[in-house]
């Protein structure tokens, strides 16, 4: 069974096929500049030569007309026919309160999935556009929807909400939804497997650590807490987000600066976070090469970022009265042996050791801790894409 995964954004759409007999990768591409003068396809068979298709995309139909043209493509295509695709799985940013689990799409659904841009409406309009190019382009394939709050729909209520009156949750929905959930829901099932211990004895706290950075307690196999919140701007400092910062900092700022409701709500997004602290980079890699020239802000910025995700740690571990394991994934949490090292330095109390030998690792899984340590650290490479790809085939089966 071959299952296609689209990631849409505003402006780009990511795309893996999967031979799901196997669980492997056919072919994976990038389709950017959607809308723009020059918009770019790269395609990357497996096995064969990428290519790269420069020439103006006009939309998201065309876009994923290119993707399937490249699938089918005589040279550098993985796909004979068409008909080899048994079905489609699609990122949602945020499924709101009405999807806990992952879902076939119907028309009932798209209604649903469009009224939860009221409280998305920065996330979930590309990928509407997204699934409904697709359903028009390939309209016998199931497709199935993967939210990324689904997975954090079993936080508590008193975790959720916040200190505000509580018309305003009746009125626009406002609370916390969690985000990164695909991901923290693939790792925690993969740090059980790695600990070869059920999922429901175990007390985890996952770390999502990438350009936007989130992370989450996961007691018993469930989300209990996410560190985002209404939107992926609150939690941890990120790479240009602020993450927590008092909320009357917000209108101080725009009268002072004069500045308005949207252009705020992008600086707080674009402008923010380790980039704005060090002013060289929101690359960790950037900061930690300038912090090795002992540049003061890059070294605040990554000292910022490490304290801030130790507190988080801590309070996760509170709230689940315990931690037996802390997992590290995302494209920081992967490969910065100095970021994981920071985080951990100083947390014996919580029984969090690593061995500096274990944690010269990139990119693949390991236990980095010591082999006494109370609380295990792993590192886990995320594959949200194979995570939507398992739900995909599950819906589709039981359909
Ligand atoms: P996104 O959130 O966009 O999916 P990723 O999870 O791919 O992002 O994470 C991207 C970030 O990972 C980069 O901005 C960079 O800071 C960090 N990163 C990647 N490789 C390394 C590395 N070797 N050392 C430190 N940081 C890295």
């Amino acid at each position: 069974m071959k299952v296609l995964v689209i990631n849409c954004g505003s402006s780009s759409l990511k795309y893996q096929l999967f031979n799901m007999e196997d669980k492997s990768v056919l072919a994976k591409g990038l389709v950017e500049r959607i809308g723009l003068e020059v918009g770019m396809l790269k395609h990357m068979p497996t096995g064969k030569d990428k290519v790269e298709i420069s020439e103006k995309i006009a939309n998201h139909r065309v876009a994923v007309k290119m993707m399937l043209d490249a699938l089918l493509d005589k040279n550098h295509g993985v796909l004979k026919n068409i008909s080899e695709i048994s079905a489609v799985g699609h990122r949602v940013v945020h499924g709101g309160e009405k999807f806990s689990d992952s879902i076939k799409i119907t028309d009932e659904v798209m209604t649903v999935i469009k009224e939860c841009v009221a409280v998305a409406p920065l996330h979930n309009p590309p990928n509407i556009i997204g699934i409904e190019a697709a359903r028009e382009l390939l309209p016998d394939v199931p497709m199935v929807g993967v939210f990324d709050t689904a997975f954090h729909q079993t936080m508590p209520r008193y975790a959720y909400m916040y200190g505000l009156p509580y018309e305003l949750y009746e009125k626009y929905a406002v609370r916390r939804y969690g985000f990164h959930g695909t991901s923290h829901r693939f790792v925690s099932d993969e740090a059980a497997k790695m600990l070869n211990k059920p999922i429901e004895e175990l007390k985890m706290i996952t770390l999502h650590l990438g350009n936007g950075s989130s992370i989450t307690a996961v007691k018993n196999g469930k989300s209990i807490e996410n560190s985002m919140g209404f939107t992926p701007l609150e939690g941890i400092i990120m790479g240009t987000r602020c993450g927590n910062i008092d909320p009357a900092i917000v209108p101080f700022i725009m009268e002072k600066e004069g500045i308005s409701p949207d252009k705020m709500n992008n600086y707080l997004n674009k402008k923010c976070g380790v980039y704005g602290i060090s002013g060289v980079s929101s690359d960790f890699r950037d900061l930690e090469d300038a912090a090795k020239k002992d540049n003061p802000r890059a070294e605040l910025a990554l000292k910022m970022f490490a304290y801030q995700a130790k507190k988080f740690i801590g309070s996760y571990a509170a709230a689940m009265n315990g931690l037996d394991v802390i997992v590290f994934t995302g494209g920081i949490g992967e490969n910065s042996i100095t970021m994981r090292q920071m985080i951990c330095e100083d947390m014996d109390y919580f029984g969090l050791k690593i061995d500096q030998q274990k944690n010269q690792v990139r990119g693949k899984q390991a236990d980095i801790s010591f082999d006494d340590a109370k609380t295990k650290a792993l590192v886990i490479p995320t594959n949200e894409e194979l995570m939507i790809a398992l739900d995909t085939v599950a819906l589709v089966k039981t359909a």
